[in-house]
């Protein structure tokens, strides 16, 4: 998908969506991110050498040291100091490192994300998905939508059989670009974590001048109640605060999931959730109860 940015005095400027790149590039021009990462086929480098140039920014192709000549895809970090894109290109796949604070992320996210990668058992298997570790971190919320990151799949423990769910939940969401849906492209300590809330806003307040498109799909996908359970199984609720513990809704949004049939059925049949503090989540339709969520869901409010 392409996305159009539009800066006062500039021709407009078309940029595509590698991957993340739109959201990424916002972040770098609000001054966020001083070092971008992106995959381009080779083809299309001079496309984003054209981008770069017209936005004063520059870019670096590195690699893996001890990988062969890349074939089609080539790995690009872009910003506006080359020593930084030298810098980091260098220490990219050093062992143990973790480029985060390079790219801009908070310090505290960069702890918090290691403590929970290094937490992974055995052949990697993730203890847990991070989303649980973010809010975990948390208060009981709400949370604001800039810093959803439930479909900001990357930095996750990834197998080949996740690049299939993630085909699945593509066919599901026609005509949805889902690499796009997040303001801040890493995954917070928590949901109200400052420095990743001082990001966002710089990235937002950008974002809404310089790419409007871009940031009507974001405001009318992330700033909802979400229900969750992993990466690949969630609902997102229209709905809205009723009172402590209650959300009153009228319909689920995309983007769509694979969440299990049975459960998705169970919240369409309903109106209402409820809970009492962290305990069980319960749908009621008017003024009946209609079933229990099961224990390990999690409600995100992302409606601030
Ligand atoms: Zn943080």
């Amino acid at each position: 998908m392409d996305y159009t940015l539009s800066f006062s005095g500039k021709p407009p400027l078309r940029v595509r969506s590698w991957g993340n790149f739109p959201v990424e590039l916002m972040a770098s021009l609000a001054g966020v991110k001083p070092v971008v990462h992106v995959w381009v086929e080779t083809q299309e480098l001079p496309e984003l050498e054209r981008l770069c140039g017209a936005l004063g920014l520059s870019q670096l192709v590195f690699g893996r040291p001890d990988d062969p000549k890349p074939g089609g895809r080539l790995e690009v970090l872009v910003g506006k100091d080359p020593r930084q894109l030298k810098d980091t290109s260098e220490a990219w796949y050093r062992p143990h490192s973790n480029p985060g604070r390079a790219l801009g992320y908070p310090d505290c996210c960069v702890r918090s994300y290691d403590a929970w990668f290094d937490g992974a058992g055995p052949q990697g298997t993730p203890v847990e998905d991070i989303i649980r570790r973010t809010w975990r971190n948390s208060g009981p919320g709400p949370f604001p939508f800039a810093l959803n990151n439930v479909f900001y799949h990357y930095s996750r423990r990834w197998s080949a059989g996740n690049d299939e769910k993630r085909r699945r939940i593509a066919a599901l969401n026609p005509g949805l670009d889902l690499n796009v849906l997040n303001v801040i492209p890493w995954h917070p300590c928590s949901y109200l974590c400052a420095e990743s809330l001082r990001k966002a806003g710089a990235t937002w307040s950008l974002m809404q001048r310089a790419a409007p498109a871009l940031a009507a799909t974001l405001k009318t996908t992330l700033a909802w109640p979400v229900l969750f359970w992993d990466w690949s199984r969630f609902l997102v609720l229209q709905a809205a605060r009723a009172a402590p513990g209650e959300w009153r809704y009228t319909a689920v949004r995309p983007p769509f999931s694979l969440v299990e049939e049975e459960t998705a059925a169970l919240v369409r049949g309903g109106d209402r959730l409820r809970t009492a503090g962290r305990g069980p989540l319960e749908v009621w339709k008017g003024s009946r109860r209609v079933g229990k969520l099961p224990r390990e869901t999690l409600l995100l409010d992302f409606g601030v």
